[in-house]
């Protein structure tokens, strides 16, 4: 896995894709469109450390893996047919916002282990970029969310630039 400081920095920059996605689509202004775009950036930062955490045993005391590393949790298929799910109940219903939040942050953990060499399994198979080991080059994975990030505020529109303006209504 890329570190998991890594997986942080990337998941805030999957947030802030997932509310600016869920605001733009959600439409309308009132509370629980605000709390749909909430929700969306706190599960995207959630979302973006889920395929390492879903994997361990957390209720049990020696806190093993379940499953093997980077199979189930880490499969690009399940996270980007929850982001299809969700991306359609957007504007529906608030727990659609969170979800999608969720499959914005998983699937930013995804292209975040995707280049080191154990590689992720997106459809069948582990398929790896093979640029750097774990925990190298970090700056380029994070610098690359972020700029994703601004890309989606710039032409979708930020959601708190938008709660701004209402403000100072
Ligand atoms: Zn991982």
């Amino acid at each position: 896995m890329a570190s998991s400081k890594a997986h942080h920095a990337t998941g805030f920059a999957a947030g802030v894709i997932a509310a600016a996605v869920a605001a733009r689509i959600g439409g309308g202004h009132d509370g629980a469109f605000y709390i749909g775009v909430l929700m969306s950036f706190i599960a995207g930062v959630a979302g973006s450390t889920a395929p390492d955490w879903l994997e361990v045993a957390w209720w049990s005391r020696a806190r093993r893996l379940w499953i093997a590393h980077r199979t189930l949790t880490h499969w690009g298929i399940g996270w980007i047919a929850l982001l299809a799910v969700s991306y359609r109940g957007l504007g529906h219903s608030i727990y659609a916002a969170a979800a999608f939040g969720f499959a914005c942050g998983g699937l930013m953990h995804l292209l975040a282990d995707w280049p080191n060499p154990l590689g992720v399994p997106w459809i069948a198979g582990r398929h790896s970029l093979n640029l750097w080991n774990s925990g190298h080059c970090d700056l380029i994975v994070v610098a690359a969310s972020w700029a994703a990030a601004w890309f989606v505020g710039r032409h979708v529109g930020l959601p708190g630039l938008d709660l701004w303006q209402h403000l100072r209504l």
